[in-house]
């Protein structure tokens, strides 16, 4: 089958590569489209769990198309959602209920084969059956996983005022998931105005636009919109600076949720005084664990809506376009299709 490959050196190719063979407990997946998402990138470059050679995708969405043995469901020709997460079950993380931090954790297409290919197998019982929902809607299942998961880490208290900083697919995922959850009014603060017309055709309930080089200089706009500060603050960007804007902007008692990649040597200014006096909590969110079925419910109950979001759609041929669209702020979700043919 075909397959992209990444290998050391920040290289990847298209390459003929065998067909997996579904195991124990698992199904073979005709992958339908995968997302490409920033992470796609840090892997490229060897950063966060990489495991090279690697076919990469994580945010799968396939047809069943061969049982392993032992497997007799979902049945053949089903369209299903994967939970790409493997969790070995006996370490010390796992037997204390924190599956997460696994010491032996698996990601389909971080460390090991995911869906930027024809075929994929997946553990059978990580599969979400999306019979009747539109495949955009189906296909962003694992980035609303962590967006469910950062509502989780969040546990927002219901009437809450909250910013979410960045309009890239999970924050304008999370911002509706955050009004869904009982926020009392959600703002999504971010660069590019076409992406905050976006947010409001969504239901978000107001925007402000910052410049990426200097995201102080909507702190006015920000505070006016809340002059006390806002109960809950979410950094979706990776920035630095907008994390120490977010943390300026949280109330007294509130909360600061770090959402967005940073660099792993990136340092922020925050002043500890302020952290004791006025009692900030400062939590972070990274993947999910036991959020796609939560996901799926959601997508399907209409309460996230996704018009717009997916922007650009590639194949085989054109992959490389998918990388290059997480550079231009003018796309938001480019994904892969295996039949898609260069345009
Ligand atoms: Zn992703
Ligand atoms: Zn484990």
């Amino acid at each position: 089958m075909k397959a992209v490959v990444f290998r050391e050196g920040a290289q990847w190719a298209v390459e003929e590569v065998p067909r997996p063979t579904p195991q124990e407990g698992q199904v073979l997946l005709e992958v339908i489209r995968t997302g490409v998402c920033g992470t796609d990138e840090h892997l490229l470059h060897g950063g966060f769990i990489a495991k090279l050679p690697l076919i990469p995708g994580h945010e799968i969405l396939g047809r069943v198309a061969e049982h392993g043995p032992g497997v007799t469901s979902p049945p053949i020709g089903t369209v299903v959602a994967v939970d790409n997460t493997i969790h070995c079950g006996h370490c010390e993380p796992c037997l204390t209920g924190r599956a997460l931090f696994c010491e032996n954790f698996v990601s389909l297409g971080c460390n090991d084969a995911g869906g930027f290919a024809e075929y994929v197998a997946v553990q059978a019982a990580k599969t979400i059956d999306v019979a009747g929902m539109d495949v955009t809607t189906a296909g962003l299942a694992e980035p609303t996983a962590c967006a469910v998961h950062g509502a989780d880490v969040l546990a927002l208290r219901p009437g809450s005022d909250v910013p979410v900083f960045g309009a890239g697919p999970t924050g304008l995922i999370l911002a509706q998931l955050l009004r869904a959850s009982g926020a009392a009014r959600v703002v999504v603060a971010a660069p590019t105005a076409s992406k905050l017309e976006l947010a409001r055709r969504l239901g978000i309930d107001e925007t402000v636009q910052i410049d990426r080089r200097d995201p102080d200089a909507a702190e006015d706009a920000l505070r006016a919109l809340a002059p006390k500060g806002f109960d809950a603050v979410v950094e979706a960007t990776g920035s630095t600076a907008v994390f120490e804007l977010a943390v300026r902007l949280t109330a007294t008692g509130g909360t600061v949720l770090v959402y967005g990649l940073a660099g792993e040597d990136a340092t922020a200014k925050v002043f500890p005084y302020e952290i004791f006096a006025r009692e900030l909590t400062i939590k972070g969110s990274f993947a999910q664990a036991y959020a796609v079925q939560r996901a799926v419910a959601i997508l399907r109950s209409g309460a996230i809506r996704t018009e717009g979001i997916v922007t650009d759609i590639v194949g085989f041929d054109d992959f490389g376009r998918g990388l290059v669209n997480l550079h231009d702020s003018s796309q938001i979700k480019t994904v892969f299709e295996p039949t898609r043919r260069a345009s």
